[in-house]
């Protein structure tokens, strides 16, 4: 690899390394950055049911598969988390702890974070009850009795993973109609050791060095205690944008603003994936993200290419 990478991505979820797959294939240096591990959100998905062609295969599966083959395209990946970019027009510079790594493009595909609740001593209790990750902890509470706060499709997937480990689901919604698929809905509806609690939310945490119940109440007024030993937080996400809020327009929730074809306000700057502002956040929207952006900066290169000559 040259001092210059053609592009720096930023996050090795689907967006990003399917970017990494579209730009080897433009015959271009890939230098992939990620600050934990390859696949973003999705490996928390037990099993991935409307992505084309891929029907019931698990996220950790899928992102395995993806990563594969951006290696062996030859796309390069370090663990290390991109602190902030320095925009120097040409090159832009991305620094890490450790490294300044140069390069002709950023793509920025960090996706995001778990939204918490803002409970008093939910930061404490997780991993003492409380957990963002149902197939993470799940196998913690076997024949337990567990809550599953939201009403998205993660919440709703969550609960059905659950609802096969735990004794009794709880799950727990703001409003009475879900924003997660209808499908899933049913799913959970016609399992008897699932109890809907809707219009509700949760005020209490009680626990003594674990969780040990919750306090919910309803739009009435009406509180009710359920003596659960786990609670799966699934309320959303927060884009992961701050660190690069110089270079990028955020909207209001922090997303980056850009258009359909990814680019930013800075020159040379792209956001795939789910920290853009976009309408459908899904694993297929994530990945054709992922191809855009790449395709942009190939489509600059040839520009910049045929002006030289
Ligand atoms: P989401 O769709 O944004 O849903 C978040 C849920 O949490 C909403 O029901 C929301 O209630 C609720 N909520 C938000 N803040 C809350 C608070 N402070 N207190 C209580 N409830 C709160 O998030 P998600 O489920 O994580 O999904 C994110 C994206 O990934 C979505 O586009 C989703 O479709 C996608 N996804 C897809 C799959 C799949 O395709 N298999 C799987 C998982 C996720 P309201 O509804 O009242 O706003």
């Amino acid at each position: 690899m040259s001092a210059v990478t053609d592009i720096i991505i930023i996050g090795a979820g689907p967006a990003g390394m399917t970017a990494a797959i579209y730009a080897r294939r433009a015959a271009m240096s890939v230098l992939v950055l990620e600050a934990v591990s390859c696949g973003g959100q999705i490996i928390n998905t037990p099993e991935i049911e409307n992505y084309p062609a891929a029907a019931h295969i698990s996220g950790f599966d899928f992102a395995t598969k993806v990563y594969e083959q951006a290696k062996e395209l030859g796309a390069q990946f370090r663990f290390e988390r991109a602190l902030s970019i320095r925009d120097g027009g040409a090159v832009k510079t991305v620094v890490t702890a450790k490294n300044s790594y140069d390069a002709s493009a950023v793509i920025i595909a960090t996706g995001s974070r778990n939204r918490a609740l803002g409970l008093e001593n939910e930061d404490r209790l997780v991993g003492r009850g409380i957990s963002y990750c149902a197939t993470c902890d799940g196998a913690f509470f076997r024949g337990k009795d567990v809550a599953v706060v939201g009403g998205g499709n993660t919440a709703l997937e969550d609960a059905l993973y659950l609802a096969n480990i735990a004794r009794r689901v709880y799950l727990i919604h703001r409003r009475d109609t879900f924003r997660g698929e209808e499908a899933t809905v049913e799913r959970l509806r016609a399992r008897d050791n699932v109890t809907f609690v809707l219009n509700s939310r949760v005020t209490k945490l009680n626990a003594g060095k674990r969780l040990e119940s919750i306090v919910t109440e309803d739009s009435e007024g009406n509180t009710r205690t359920l003596d659960v030993s786990g609670m799966f937080v699934a309320v959303g996400r927060v884009p992961e944008n701050q660190p690069f809020s110089d270079l990028i327009e955020l909207d209001s929730a922090g997303y980056a603003v850009t258009g359909e074809d990814c680019r930013t306000k800075t020159a040379g700057i792209f956001v795939a994936g789910d920290n853009r502002t976009k309408s459908v956040r899904q694993l297929v929207t994530a990945t054709a993200d992922g191809a855009t952006a790449a395709t942009a900066v190939a489509a600059g290169r040839l520009l910049q290419t045929s002006r030289k000559e």
